[in-house]
């Protein structure tokens, strides 16, 4: 029995007809997915589309976070990360601090180092070409996914370069992929109201269209449950299938749910329910039909769900993520670090092959798949 005969909701029908010719489905159908109560016929629809990309394939990575500072200028209400100077508790990792942490997790056998940190007048290029160097100098294998386009925004800006410029010294240090942070959500109405003064939404995808002009791939996030509409999600799913189209530079899509202990956005609404998460990830799947990869972060959506969400389109569960602080600090409940053997546990108790790789997929270290 084709796909579509196999679903009962008519619109949902027609949704799977436009999936199986691959035909990309409308903004109007991904509002009616994140809104659909059927959420086992859109499984059906969004495990179709995961499964014709990767077969029976999940993807995990064993990696350490680096959040080099959490002194940023930025302060953003969503943010419980960030400290100012001289506030307790506010830091700067030395370069040999990183290189003594770096060596530790190299000796545990991490493929990736995952650096992202607040936006700090302190800082200079030279600090992060030092950083990324010293990385390759302990292991020339080690992946590195580095800096969001906030940071690589922020850099220019304060070192006077042009942003092309600070990527061709980074991408020569040492960086081989973006991570997606810091896109929160595109919509300015929103965006205005959870980070004032990070870059719009439009100058986010502008970096990441120069990012990927030079050859790296990159991931995108959304921020979600903090006060968006539906509206406002398929929005931004509309602007990065837009410029996928265009650049084909993104490799994964990553909806990270918002968690508000210690930020200053308070009781917009509740948790998230396990319908919301799997209408979500599942509409991400359909709807991003030129993208790769959907990630569903253990550490954020819990490792339970990120199981489930396997069999609703996702592929990816994300990393060990070693000493991961941002998510912490706005109270995620999950263990700092997840070990191996419990992230293959959990692939295979969702009935998929565990494939260890990187944020490259394939590429350097990740050829492992
Ligand atoms: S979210 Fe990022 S840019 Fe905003 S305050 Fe926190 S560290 Fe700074």
């Amino acid at each position: 029995m084709q796909l579509p005969e196999k679903i009962q909701n008519s619109v949902l029908r027609q949704i799977a007809e436009k999936v199986v010719s691959h035909t990309p489905v409308s903004e109007n159908d991904a509002r009616i997915m994140l809104n659909t109560p059927d959420i086992l016929e859109l499984g059906m629809i969004a495990h179709h589309v995961r499964t014709e990309l990767h077969g029976n394939r999940a993807y995990y990575g064993v990696n350490m976070n680096l959040n080099y500072t959490n002194i940023c200028e930025l302060k953003c209400p969503l943010c419980a990360f960030s400290k100012d100077r001289g506030e307790p508790g506010a830091y700067v990792m030395s370069l040999d601090e990183i290189r003594e942490k770096v060596s530790q997790a190299a000796a545990r056998g991490i493929d990736e180092v995952h650096i992202v940190g607040g936006v700090n007048p302190e800082l200079k290029l030279d600090y992060f070409e030092n950083m990324l160097r010293s990385i390759k100098e302990i292991d020339p294998d080690l992946f590195i996914v580095a800096f969001t386009a906030v940071e690589y925004d922020y850099f220019a800006r304060i070192n006077n370069l042009p942003v092309d410029t600070v990527f061709d010294r980074l991408i020569a240090a040492g960086v081989g992929a973006l991570p997606g942070g810091g896109a929160e959500i595109f919509a300015p109405h929103i965006r205005e109201h959870i980070a004032p003064l990070k870059i719009s939404g439009k100058q986010w995808l502008d970096i990441m269209r120069i990012a990927h002009s030079k050859g790296l791939e990159t991931n995108v996030t959304l921020l979600y449950n903090h006060g968006e509409t539906a509206g406002d999600i398929v929005d931004h799913l509309y602007r990065i299938r837009r410029l996928q189209d265009e650049t084909h530079g993104f490799k994964t899509f990553v909806p990270l749910v918002f968690h508000e202990e210690n930020t200053k956005i308070k009781a917009r609404r509740p948790e998230p329910t396990g319908f919301d998460d799997i209408r979500l990830f599942a509409t991400a799947r359909v709807y991003l039909h030129n993208l790769p990869h959907i990630k569903a972060l253990w550490m954020y959506v819990g490792e339970k769900m990120a199981q489930i969400l396997l069999r609703f389109g996702v592929d990816d569960i994300g990393s060990t993520y070693d000493n991961e602080k941002v998510v912490h600090a706005a109270g995620a409940k999950t263990a700092d670090i997840g070990s191996e053997d419990h992230l293959k546990r959990l692939i295979t108790g969702a009935h998929c092959s565990p494939v260890r790789t990187t944020a490259g997929y394939g590429r350097k270290t990740g050829s492992r798949i």
